[in-house]
């Protein structure tokens, strides 16, 4: 890896800002197309991280495996990183679950849960199997101006330890820098969205039970309990509720989480102790464009979506996929040409994305009243969704991303 102090001044095809899950995948999609990328990212966890107690982590569906796996990028996922689901239930009462099966679908499992820390360093052992010089990665420099003529864009950095300047110029930025873009805001794009009532807590249990191979959601008046298993002892539960009640429990410790799991949560398979918690606000953000002369924008800089149904970092996946197809067949110096093309990206993703955002709220509203109408509209659903193979199976392609 290429710190910035031992880079000179110079000209990449592509410089992508953010190498998270989205960036890291974008810049080995780049460099299979042979263009000299580079990715400025601030941290890069060490490989360690994945001994450590799992924290974050995605459920990644089919469409996101194969497009991984076309990448190069899936190989790299170790086994007790990633734990395979093949069946998704969902209820609100207990006795009346709905259950999607692969088997519904013909396909063998419908998705993972994975480490974040994974995904994203699966990426960079792809791009350290890349040829030399086709890739440089600086993490010691901090993002300080964006210029942009019609030819080229200028990315000014700070380095940290120097303060010294470095400016570097390419055909095109990419930022991929998660939910408070400094490229969107450098760039002057605005986002329309707002923050949900409800914010969500993650704890990380150390079971006693077999890897389970299904994941579930109960829908519970105060907001949904979720279940995500992982190899290796752990899962995950999520405890989505009102931001003063999440406050209160994440003061707690970890045996007194134990114990309102307990109560809260319906029974798991057997033992288990929480090792680690986390909570995060929910947000809705969508950027106003996703494009501006020769910057675009892919992944959570574009669009941040409720977590509701785990499909966040699939739609930067598709992203990061449609993106590269546009650009793979064009010459990007070509001031007309790249902008036919971003043109079509923004088309493509933001229909999409807006369209994913509007049935998560959907589902928000669905889940999170307890007016009767609602009550009754949904539990007709429910029962609808398990009367009806069609309906349950147009649902269920949806969610493994096809
Ligand atoms: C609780 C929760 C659960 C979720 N569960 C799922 C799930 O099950 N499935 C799913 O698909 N999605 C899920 N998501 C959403 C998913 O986490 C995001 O969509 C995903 O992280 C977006 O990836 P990204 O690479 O675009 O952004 P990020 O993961 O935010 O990565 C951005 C990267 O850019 C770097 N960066 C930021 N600013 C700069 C800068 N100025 N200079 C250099 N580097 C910078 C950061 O260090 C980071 O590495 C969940 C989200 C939450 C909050």
């Amino acid at each position: 890896m290429t710190k910035g102090s031992d880079l000179k001044e110079q000209f990449y095809d592509v410089v992508i800002v953010g190498g998270g899950m989205v960036g890291a995948a974008q810049a080995a999609a780049l460099v299979k197309q042979q263009k000299r990328v580079l990715v400025i990212e601030k941290y890069i966890p060490n490989s360690d991280v994945l001994a450590q107690i799992p924290l974050r982590v995605s459920a990644i569906n089919l469409a996101s495996e194969q497009y991984l796996t076309e990448l190069g990028v899936w190989s790299h996922i170790g086994e007790t990183s990633k734990c395979m689901f093949n069946q998704l239930a969902t209820w609100e009462q207990r006795h009346k679950p709905v259950i999607f099966s692969a088997t519904d679908i013909q396909k063998s499992h419908l998705g993972y849960l994975i480490r974040n820390e994974a995904l994203q360093l699966a990426a960079y052992d792809e791009l350290n199997n890349t040829a030399d010089h086709a890739v440089d990665i600086i993490t010691d420099c901090k993002l300080t101006s964006i210029d942009q003529t019609n030819e080229q864009v200028s990315v000014q950095l700070t380095n940290h330890v120097s303060n010294e300047t470095i400016i570097f110029h390419c055909s095109l930025l990419i930022g991929a820098d998660g939910a408070f873009s400094q490229v969107r805001s450098l760039t002057d794009i605005g986002t329309t969205g707002w923050d949900y009532q409800q914010h969500c807590l993650s704890l990380t249990i150390k079971t006693d039970f077999p890897t389970q191979h299904i994941t579930w959601q109960e829908f519970q008046p105060s907001g949904p309990k979720a279940f995500l298993p992982l190899e290796d002892g752990y899962s995950v539960l999520i405890w989505y509720d009102n931001a003063e009640e999440l406050q209160q429990l994440v003061q707690l410790s970890n045996e007194q989480l134990k114990n309102q799991v307990l109560t809260r949560f319906p029974d798991l398979a057997g033992e288990f102790d929480v090792v680690a918690k986390a909570s995060f606000p929910l947000t809705r953000r969508q950027a106003n464009q996703y494009i501006k002369g020769r910057v675009v924008l892919v992944g959570d800089s574009a669009h941040t979506i409720n977590p509701l149904a785990g499909q966040g970092v699939n739609i930067g996946y598709k992203d990061v996929e449609v993106l590269s197809q546009l650009l793979e067949e064009i010459d990007i110096k070509q001031s007309e040409t790249l902008s036919a093309v971003l043109k079509q990206y923004e088309n493509i993703r933001k229909r999409e994305s807006q369209l994913m955002s509007l049935a998560m709220d959907s589902f928000y509203n669905l889940f999170s009243n307890d007016k009767a109408a609602v009550k009754l509209l949904r539990g007709g659903l429910l029962t609808l969704a398990n009367k009806f193979e069609w309906a349950k199976k147009q649902v269920l392609k949806k969610a493994v991303g096809y």
